[in-house]
């Protein structure tokens, strides 16, 4: 079933090898070579590993859109955060306390 863009609202989600993205978006070849995006930005790329720690899933994409949080191997938060460039905010657990050498 297909997922509604939390941006733009009209446009449903569609997910790449890469990334999870909104159908409102279009990519377009300028006369000199170069490419613009237009419409709707919303996107998400599945690899999150430098910051989170792993890839995440089309499935994850959709706990997120869904108000849902998902959890990394080192229990990192990631939640939807339409403020943010990335349109995810990541809640970073707290370090493990140091022991006495
Ligand atoms: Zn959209």
């Amino acid at each position: 079933m297909a997922v509604n863009c939390p941006i733009c609202g009209n446009g449903t989600l569609k997910k790449s090898d890469k990334y999870v993205c909104c159908s409102n978006h279009s990519v377009e070849k300028n006369e000199d070579g170069s490419f613009s995006e237009n419409g709707c930005g919303f996107k998400i790329f599945f690899d999150q590993k430098k910051y989170f720690g792993r890839m995440i899933t089309p499935g994850d994409v959709k706990t997120m859109v869904e108000g849902g949080e998902i959890t990394s191997p080192k229990k990192h938060k990631m939640r939807l955060d339409l403020t943010s460039n990335f349109f995810t905010r990541i809640e970073f657990a707290p370090k493990a306390e140091l022991e006495d050498l």
